[in-house]
């Protein structure tokens, strides 16, 4: 019989919620555990071991540490998937990039700052070669199950590059819009079975933007319903503080 396919979990600078999506797994996890072998997942086991196939990476790069880890992890996997918005476009960490670094070091760490050197969070694909994305904030469950059935049968699993508005009105949603509300659903990746607009909230963007998004016409479009530029870079800049056609319009 063949050795299972051994993953492994890291975390850079994150709440590590998206892993805790993993352990969520319930209903599954006996299923997974039954195809594959985890060597290292800290949330979860004490073993730690290198020999891993496949590398999920949570988090995003905010020290000078960070980057010589990372390139490890990248050398020894075969497989890097880029693990929840922190680690695919910078995620809420990213919000740190529009203040003085040296300001937000002390606010976090007072007169220790110098004892943890820190620079404006990037995603993991900034440093190394991605393979998959897996997004949002947290990740969703059924995605990564479906992700982990396509990489252990050799295929490609393939995110969604439409916006999440696509979902929402297959959903038959009323659109926020129509009720006087804003939401980034309009540019914003699907994928996350459009969880924020069919409880009542507008979709504030974790999953990142669609390639090729229509930035200038969604800006329009806020703005013309009354938010300022600096509301609407807002909006944008909560998850995605590292994509440029965004920081480029500030
Ligand atoms: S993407 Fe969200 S849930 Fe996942 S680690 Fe980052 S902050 Fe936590
Ligand atoms: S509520 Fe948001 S996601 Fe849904 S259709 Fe309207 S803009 Fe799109
Ligand atoms: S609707 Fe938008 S903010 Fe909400 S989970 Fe989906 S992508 Fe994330």
């Amino acid at each position: 019989m063949s050795a299972k396919p051994k993953l492994a979990f890291f975390s850079f600078a994150s709440c590590e919620g998206c892993q805790l999506q993993v352990i969520n797994c319930e209903d599954e996890l006996v299923a997974l555990l039954g195809a594959v072998e985890i060597v290292n997942f800290r949330e979860a086991i004490d073993e730690r071991r290198d020999d891993y196939d496949i590398a999920f990476v949570e988090g995003s790069i905010t020290r000078p540490e960070d980057e010589h880890e990372v390139k490890e992890i990248r050398e020894r996997a075969k497989i890097l998937v880029a693990f929840g918005a922190c680690a695919t476009i910078g995620g809420i960490n990213a919000i740190k990039n529009f203040q003085p670094q040296e300001k937000v070091s002390q606010y976090v760490y007072g007169d220790q700052a110098a004892t943890f050197p820190s620079y404006p969070a990037r995603p993991v694909h900034d440093l190394v070669k991605v393979d998959l994305k897996l997004h949002g904030c947290p990740i969703s469950k059924s995605e990564f199950l479906e992700a982990c059935k396509c990489l252990l049968a050799g295929k490609q699993f393939t995110v969604p590059n439409y916006p999440v508005c696509v979902t929402c009105k297959l959903a038959e949603n009323v659109c926020l819009y129509q009720k006087g509300m804003t939401c980034l659903g309009v540019v914003t990746r699907a994928g996350c079975d459009p969880m924020c607009p069919t409880f009542g909230n507008k979709c504030i963007g974790c999953r990142g933007l669609i390639d090729h998004p229509n930035v200038n016409a969604a800006f329009d479009v806020l703005e013309d319903l009354g938010l300022t530029l600096e509301e609407v870079t807002k909006d944008f800049t909560m998850f995605d503080g590292c994509h440029k056609e965004i920081t480029e319009k500030k």
